[in-house]
C-alpha cells in the first residue's frame, strides 16, 4: 500500500525506532505515544484490521505482546498496562494497518482508555449470547 504510513515504516522509508523485528513483524515505539514507552507491534504484511487479518498471524502477533509486556515492565520498573487495538474510525482507527499497541499505566497519568456501562436487562443479554453462539462455526 503505497500510501501507507505503516507500510513506509516497515520499508523503511519512514525511520521508526524500531525494537525488534523478525520476517513477520516490526515492534517501534510510537511516534506520538500516550506515555513512556507505548510500544507498537506492526505485521510486515498489509492487513487493515481485524476483520481481515488471518487469524494464526494475529495470534503470533498477541503471542510476541505476552512475550514483550513483561520485558518492558521490568525495564521500565510499571506494573500496569493496556493492550489496546483499534478497528475502524469510530473505534478511533487512525492507520489503517492492523497493529497492537501495548501502552504503559503509571499512577496518575492522563490516559484514558474507558466506556459508560450499559444496563441491559437478561433477556437483552440472552438475545445477543444466542444470535452469536448461533453463528459461530469454527
Ligand atoms: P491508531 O489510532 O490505533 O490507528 O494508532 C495509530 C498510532 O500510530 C498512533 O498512536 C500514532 O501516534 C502512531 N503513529 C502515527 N505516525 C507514526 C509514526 N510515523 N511513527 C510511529 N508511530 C506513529
Ligand atoms: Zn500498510
Amino acid at each position: 500500500m503505497s500510501d501507507c504510513i505503516f507500510c513506509k515504516i516497515i520499508n523503511g522509508d519512514i525511520p521508526s525506532a524500531t525494537i525488534y523485528e523478525n520476517d513477520e513483524f516490526k515492534a517501534i515505539l510510537d511516534r506520538f505515544p500516550a506515555n513512556k514507552c507505548h510500544v507498537l507491534i506492526i505485521p510486515k504484511k498489509h492487513v487493515e484490521n481485524i476483520f481481515s487479518i488471518e487469524p494464526k498471524l494475529a495470534g503470533r502477533l498477541f503471542e510476541f505482546a505476552a512475550k514483550l509486556a513483561p520485558i518492558m515492565k521490568k525495564t521500565f520498573g510499571f506494573d500496569n498496562m493496556n493492550v489496546v487495538q483499534n478497528n475502524g474510525v469510530i473505534a478511533g482507527q487512525t492507520v489503517n494497518h492492523f497493529h497492537i499497541h501495548l501502552i504503559p499505566r503509571y499512577e496518575n497519568d492522563s490516559v484514558n482508555v474507558s466506556w459508560k456501562q450499559l444496563e441491559l436487562t437478561d433477556e437483552q443479554i440472552e438475545q445477543t449470547r444466542n444470535a452469536l453462539e448461533e453463528s459461530i462455526n469454527l
